[in-house]
């Protein structure tokens, strides 16, 4: 085994920059509201245990993951708080494991409400499970109609073995400066609480918001916050960023391997989509497409060395790339380079490469492979 600076490659996790991310957040929020970490997908790549330790400690009070395995992971880590499972569970193993580990499940329809409580009975007739009520406010993903908010409710406090812990809902179009559809979603679960208060039902807790409704409206917070890509120092969007102040907590790294001189006319990398157009020294760094640097870069992306902007050159390969270093006096074998990252005054982030292919930032934070060791900064 090698320590980490040996690596040819890695990821630096700045555990400080995730805690002063959480209570940045904090501060928007009101004493009553908690905030939920969103930590799924391995913390959107940024590893689920020590960045839920981390939150935990600065000021989340709940954490969110999408699978029943990934809430395992968390609870074998020894981490205690409460748990929310936001994807579907739904089959009898899935259950037995809310239930042993105690996490949280999302209840999206009164059939799944059905097929909890008949499992819970055949577990322990005694037990009640507290249980989050889902309804599709306008994304038309998981939940239950606003519109059959009240049948659905009604339902789940009849059947034996749940108890409602929260009722909640997701914004499809937080991040967009046009707030129509976001208002529509707010009036429809606004709408589908009061008919639910009015039969007398009083919701022990409401959560709507992800981290572009945190930052939006402070109409949206109600007693819980849902927040993941801000906690982790990205804005959702643009017009965004002058609400909080966020520091990326993810670099991406890796050693130059090799340095050579390629002549005037020296095709590079396979499929010779890179024609050197006059000399070059060239150095080739030890980090590819399997380890999660998008083949589409290829030719487009640029990197950091000694705080100065380098470009890659050719195609991207599965474990290596090159750079065209001609600008840089002396390069050595075993350099750093920044992939993502701040080196000195010139930072690449993860909304440059999300611009570059027309996706979003989200994605290319959780598109880093495991072979990537995760080392605090
Ligand atoms: N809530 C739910 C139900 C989600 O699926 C997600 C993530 O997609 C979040 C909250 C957090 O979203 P964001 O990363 O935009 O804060």
């Amino acid at each position: 085994t090698y320590a980490w600076y040996s690596q040819r490659a890695w990821v630096e996790i700045d555990l400080a920059a995730l805690s002063h991310n959480v209570k940045q957040l904090r501060q928007l929020l009101s004493q009553k509201t908690q905030l939920m970490a969103v930590v799924k997908a391995d913390a959107y790549g940024h590893g689920a245990v020590s960045v839920a330790k981390t939150v935990l400690e600065s000021g989340a009070s709940w954490l969110g993951v999408a699978t029943v395995p990934e809430g395992i992971q968390l609870r074998e880590a020894g981490i205690k708080p409460p748990i929310l499972v936001l994807g579907a569970a739904q089959t009898t193993e899935q259950i037995h494991a809310i239930a042993h580990w105690e996490l949280e499940p999302t209840l999206c329809s009164p059939k799944q409400a059905l097929v909890f409580s008949d499992i819970l009975e055949t577990i322990d007739v005694d037990a009640t499970l507290p249980v989050h009520v889902k309804l599709d406010t306008g994304m038309s993903r998981l939940g239950t109609n606003w519109q059959q908010a009240v049948e659905f409710i009604q339902l789940v406090e009849r059947l034996p073995h749940l108890r409602i812990a929260s009722i909640y809902s997701h914004l499809a179009t937080a991040d967009s400066p046009d707030p129509t559809i976001m208002n529509l979603q707010h009036q429809r679960f606004e709408d589908a609480i009061a008919q639910i208060k009015a039969l007398g039902i009083e919701p022990p807790c409401l959560h709507f918001a992800n981290s572009a409704g945190t930052l939006t409206n402070k109409a949206l917070h109600y007693d819980m916050v849902r927040t993941g890509l801000a906690i982790y120092g990205h804005y959702p969007a643009e017009h965004l960023r002058h609400t909080v102040n966020l520091k990326p907590v993810m670099q991406v790294k890796a050693r130059v391997t090799q340095v050579k001189n390629i002549a005037a006319g020296t095709g590079v990398s396979y499929g010779y989509r890179y024609i050197a157009p006059h000399d070059i020294r060239l150095a080739v760094v030890g980090i590819g497409y399997a380890d999660g640097i998008p083949r589409n870069l290829s030719n487009k992306m640029q990197v950091l060395i000694r705080g100065q902007l380098v470009p890659q050159i050719g195609s991207i390969t599965m474990d290596q790339i090159m750079l065209d270093v001609s600008n840089i006096s002396d390069i050595q074998e075993g350099e750093v380079v920044t992939l993502l990252g701040q080196d000195r005054d010139r930072q690449i982030t993860a909304d440059d490469w999300a611009n570059e292919l027309g996706t979003i930032s989200w994605e290319i934070l959780c598109s880093f492979k495991h072979r990537l060791p995760r080392v605090a900064a």
